[in-house]
């Protein structure tokens, strides 16, 4: 069992919980890889404050790398572009290939963008977090030096594709930023959605108090309309005429990521609905032993588990002894039951927020401290972003 190599593939919210769990399980001496394209994972309850400018980066980044090293965890800076499952092989698109005896899959999600040609309009996926965080600073530093949003045509138009909370939080923080920046305060911001209310998994109450929010806010709403893609500057919908608009914050329909989908069907290990490794309440596939999934990037066989950072996180410790078995250790079995609800706190980036529990929702600054105190708490447990520490 010693020299059972676990490679940790991608270190989203689960891995980061489980790599240093999983280190205490097995000992010092046992061989563990880390993979990632990005040395930092940024927070996800921070990561809308982030780009409202309530939080620097470095105050809402998990330093992936220190949590490595420093649990004797070999880091390796790389993205996966295909995984071998018969040749038990990660292949990387900028680096040697990677061998493994047992694989842990934690690599989020991405948004599908739809049919898109070349051209305006800018189109930016929120995941990967790694590249919407490169195309947003890359978008923003364009208009801030330039002095005007886009080309010859101020003022300019985004549109928020999605109508969940990760696109009603991107929403707040573009209003908010639009009242802090000069140049970005030409922005119209309008969010469109496809099913008929906001916050479809949150309380009817929550999704109101969103709505009015948002449009308190400037942020124009409309629903019922199921983007299909975009091309020569505006937005395709699946009924209507296009949406002229300048820049498009794909926030809806996150799936785990077309490669690894493809690479999962290709080799015969079962993925479910949404293109997600099917996993048992152990984390571990249910087509093949050697391979375990977490988070976005699984789909639970057997319950349905929201894809969300909470969810993720908490499967962390199970995850840590789901590996810590499969690498031989004597650790008993144990598995994943997600809560039936999870406290939400959305920020409306104003100093206030919306939140709901069940059936219960509310809002203030208080729910804002509140969920400010949780996020930087939960940052504050880990190292400090130094590789060397
Ligand atoms: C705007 C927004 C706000 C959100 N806010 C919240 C919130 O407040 N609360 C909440 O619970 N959820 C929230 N979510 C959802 C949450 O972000 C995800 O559910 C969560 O991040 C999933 O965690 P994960 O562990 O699956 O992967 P992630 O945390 O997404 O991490 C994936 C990891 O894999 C790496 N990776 C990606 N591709 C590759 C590759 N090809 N090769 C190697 N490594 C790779 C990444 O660099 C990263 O390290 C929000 C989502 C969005 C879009």
């Amino acid at each position: 069992m010693a020299d059972r190599r676990i490679v940790l593939l991608g270190g989203g919210h689960t891995q980061l919980i489980a790599a240093p769990k999983l280190r205490m399980l097995l000992g010092a001496a046992h061989p563990i890889t880390l993979i990632a394209p990005a040395t930092r994972l940024l927070y996800s309850g921070m990561m809308p404050g982030w780009l409202a400018g309530q939080y620097s980066f470095d105050e809402c980044a998990l330093p992936l790398e220190a949590i490595a090293r420093r649990a004797g965890i070999e880091w390796i800076h790389g993205n996966a572009v295909d995984i071998d499952f018969r040749g038990r092989t990660v292949h990387l698109s900028d680096g040697p290939s990677c061998r493994y005896d047992l694989l842990s899959i934690n690599v989020g999600s991405a948004n599908d963008p739809g049919d898109i040609g070349v051209g305006p309009p800018t189109l930016i996926p929120t995941k990967p977090f790694a590249s919407f965080v490169t195309q947003w600073q890359r978008w923003e530093a364009g208009a801030r030096d330039s002095g005007r949003l886009w080309g010859d045509h101020p003022p300019g138009r985004v549109l928020i594709v999605g109508a969940g909370a990760a696109a009603v939080e991107i929403a707040f923080a573009l209003a908010t930023l639009r009242r802090r920046h000069p140049v970005l305060a030409a922005m119209q911001v309008e969010l469109a959605g496809d099913g008929t209310r906001l916050l479809p998994a949150l309380p009817a109450g929550a999704a109101w108090l969103a709505r009015r929010s948002l449009e308190r806010a400037g942020v124009q709403v409309s629903l019922g309309r199921r983007y299909v893609g975009a091309a020569t500057g505006a937005a395709r919908f699946a009924s209507g005429d296009p949406v002229p608009c300048d820049l498009i914050v794909v926030a809806n329909g996150a799936r785990p990521p077309r490669w690894l989908t493809l690479s999962a069907r290709r080799d015969g290990v079962a993925v479910g609905e949404d293109g997600g490794i099917q996993v048992d309440d152990a984390m571990c596939s249910i087509s093949e032993p050697t391979v375990f999934a977490s988070g976005d990037a699984a789909t639970f066989a057997a319950q349905a588990v929201p894809k969300s950072g909470v969810h993720a996180l908490r499967q962390g410790p199970v995850l840590a002894e789901s590996l810590a078995r499969g690498a031989g250790a004597p650790v008993p079995a144990s598995s994943y039951r997600a809560q039936p609800r999870a406290l939400a706190l959305l920020n409306r980036c104003d100093g206030t927020a919306i939140g709901a529990w069940g059936p219960l929702f509310f809002a203030g600054g208080w729910a804002w401290r509140w969920k400010d105190r949780i996020d930087r708490d939960f940052i504050a447990r880990f190292p400090t972003g130094d590789p060397a520490v």
